[in-house]
C-alpha cells in the first residue's frame, strides 16, 4: 500500500525537522550523553554457567573480563566518574537483565568487556563495537586509545547487533580486548599488568570522552598495590571444574 505523496512528504520534513531540532536525541531514541555522562557501567561479559570463549590453558573468557571490568571500574572511581558493574562477581547475568541495569541509568554511558575467540588461531587484533550511531565516538576513542599499546592489531570498529547494544537508550560500546584463540593475545591476556594496560587505555578513553584529551591521570601505583602478589585469575580456578 502506498502513502499518499503528500502525507509522506509532510512525514520526511517532519523526520528532517526533528533531526535538526533535537540536539540530544537522534532517531533511534538514544539519547546522546557521550559529553555529559556521569556514570558509567562497567559490563564484564560472561559469568557463571556461560564462560564465553574457552581454552585449554588460561582461564576462560568470563574471568579475564571480570577483571578487566574490576580494573577498569576502579580506574573510572579514581577520575572521579560514577560507576555500576552488571556484574563483580563470577555469576551469570542474563542479557536482558544487563539493558535493564544500562537503561535504569539517567545520564550514562556503557561499556562492556569481552575477549574474542576465532577458529583461525592467526586471527588477533582489538575490536569495538557500536550499535547506535551516538555511540561511534565513543567507540572509536576506545579503539584509538587501544591501539597505543605496543604491538596491538587493529581489528577496527564495527556496528553490531548484540543485544546489550541494540536495545541500549544510551550510547553503548562493545571492546572485544584481543582473542583468547591466538597465542600471543592469549598469553598477554593472562597476564595482569596487561590487563591493567587494557583498563588503563579504556579508562583513558571514556574519560577523554566526558572531560577531553589530557584530563585522565593513570594510577599505576595505587593499582599495582591492590594487586594480590599471586596471579589470581589462573590460579583461582580448581582445574575439576574445566
Ligand atoms: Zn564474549
Amino acid at each position: 500500500m502506498t502513502m499518499p505523496r503528500l502525507v509522506s512528504r509532510i512525514l520526511a520534513l517532519a523526520f528532517v525537522a526533528s533531526l535538526a531540532a533535537c540536539g540530544t536525541v537522534g532517531t533511534s531514541g538514544v539519547k546522546n550523553t557521550s559529553k555529559t555522562f556521569t556514570t558509567v557501567i562497567v559490563d564484564a561479559g560472561h559469568g557463571g554457567k556461560d564462560s564465553g570463549a574457552y581454552r585449554r590453558y588460561g582461564p576462560p573468557e568470563k574471568m579475564v573480563t571480570l577483571d578487566v571490568a574490576q580494573r577498569l571500574e576502579r580506574k573510572l572511581r579514581e577520575s572521579q566518574v560514577k560507576t555500576v558493574m552488571t556484574r563483580d562477581s563470577d555469576v551469570f547475568i542474563p542479557l536482558n537483565d544487563r539493558v535493564a541495569m544500562e537503561n535504569k541509568q539517567k545520564r550514562a554511558v556503557f561499556v562492556s568487556i569481552h575477549f574474542n575467540d576465532s577458529r583461525k588461531r592467526r586471527t588477533h587484533g582489538f575490536e569495538t563495537y557500536y550499535h547506535s550511531g551516538a555511540s561511534f565516538d565513543l567507540a572509536n576513542g576506545i579503539q584509538q586509545k587501544l591501539m597505543t599499546i605496543p604491538n596491538s592489531a587493529n581489528g577496527g570498529v564495527h556496528t553490531a547487533n548484540f543485544r546489550v547494544l541494540r536495545l541500549a537508550n544510551c550510547p553503548a560500546v562493545l571492546v572485544e580486548c584481543g582473542y583468547l584463540s591466538n597465542r600471543s593475545e592469549g598469553n598477554q591476556a593472562r597476564d595482569w599488568e596487561y590487563r591493567e594496560l587494557l583498563a588503563d587505555r579504556i579508562a583513558e578513553a571514556i574519560v577523554e570522552q566526558r572531560y577531553g584529551a589530557g584530563v585522565y591521570r593513570s594510577r599505576p601505583q595505587i593499582a599495582a598495590q591492590l594487586q594480590p602478589p599471586a596471579e589470581p585469575a589462573s590460579s583461582n580456578i580448581p582445574s575439576g571444574s574445566r
